[in-house]
């Protein structure tokens, strides 16, 4: 591993390594991509089984880059959380999900995602109440995604800006579930109020594995110390009915809806909350 660690630093030599310069370019692109507008947000919502309802979007960013097209988070939100891009970037999408959701009916929350980088810094608290104020959003109408492995990295001050978030009256839920080194200790002394359980599971949900033992297990767990739960990637009417039979009662996945462009919202609200 170490010898190819060194390759890195033959940048400067012919038939450099193009991976390097490929992140390279693209660094550059995110810049101008910041400077320019070339994000959008894409909502997808969250079912509320129990009500048959909408209770809230999450935010999913995509890049329309110029040349390439429209570009998945997985193939940029890594590179912007190893160089930094992804406060930037971050923040636009708050102040925009937090606009957004402040033109929606008062009782639809809204979901952004935050990624360590953001938790590390200490004015994610400042960032968020002027992202609700500018908007004029409700603080119990904005939740914060975030994975548990940020937890683990003691260093930060990221206990007092959870602690501090929630005393603004933001929610805050535990986003991909299962996937990291959960201690379930976190749980408890973080200020969680809901656990999203990861997709991985809830794809194997009705095949030959550990995985409905392990939904069960984290349901058990929300329900005891009084967390909302909901299932991410829910793609088939039999995932939802071994969710809802569990008693995990908010769905979101492809088979509720895609995520889809602000302007679809509307719609999706008029179809399942209007009556
Ligand atoms: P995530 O937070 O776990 O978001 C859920 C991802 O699962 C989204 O992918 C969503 O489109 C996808 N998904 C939803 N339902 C289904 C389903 O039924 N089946 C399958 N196979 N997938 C489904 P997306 O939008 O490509 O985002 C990927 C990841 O990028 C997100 O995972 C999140 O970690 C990150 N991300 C997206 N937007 C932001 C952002 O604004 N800030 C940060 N820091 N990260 C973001
Ligand atoms: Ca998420
Ligand atoms: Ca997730
Ligand atoms: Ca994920």
């Amino acid at each position: 591993a170490k010898d190819e660690r060194r390759g890195t630093y033959r940048f400067f030599e012919p038939g450099m390594d193009s991976r390097l310069t490929e992140r390279r370019q693209m660094e550059t692109d995110l810049r101008e991509a910041i400077a320019e507008g070339q994000f959008e947000i894409y909502y997808q919502p969250l079912l509320d089984m129990t009500k048959g309802t909408i209770s809230s979007f999450e935010a999913l960013v995509r890049w329309h880059h110029p040349r390439r097209g429209l570009i998945p988070p997985a193939d940029f939100i890594g590179l912007a959380e190893d160089n930094g891009l992804i406060v930037p970037i971050g923040e636009w999408v708050m102040r925009q999900a937090c606009q957004d959701a402040a033109k929606w009916p008062d009782d639809i929350g809204v979901a952004v995602n935050v990624s360590p980088a953001q938790l590390k810094r200490g004015d994610l608290i400042a960032m968020t109440m002027n992202a609700l104020g500018a908007a004029g959003l409700e603080p119990h109408r904005l939740e914060l995604e975030i994975t548990e492995a940020v937890l683990l990295q003691d260093e930060s001050g990221v206990r007092s800006t959870l602690d501090g978030l929630a005393a603004l009256g933001v929610r805050i839920a535990m986003d991909d579930f299962g996937t990291g080194y959960s201690s379930l200790s976190y749980l408890r002394s973080f200020p969680f109020n809901k656990i999203k359980i990861d997709r991985t599971f809830v794809a194997e949900l009705g095949g030959a594995s550990d995985s409905l033992s392990i939904v069960q297990a984290t349901i058990q767990l929300s329900q005891k110390l009084g967390l909302q739960i909901t299932a991410e990637g829910v793609e088939s009417q039999e995932q939802l009915n071994i969710l809802c039979a569990e008693g995990c009662s908010i769905i979101q996945g492809y088979h509720v809806s895609r995520p889809v462009p602000l302007g679809e919202v509307a719609r999706l609200l008029d179809h399942y909350n209007s009556g």
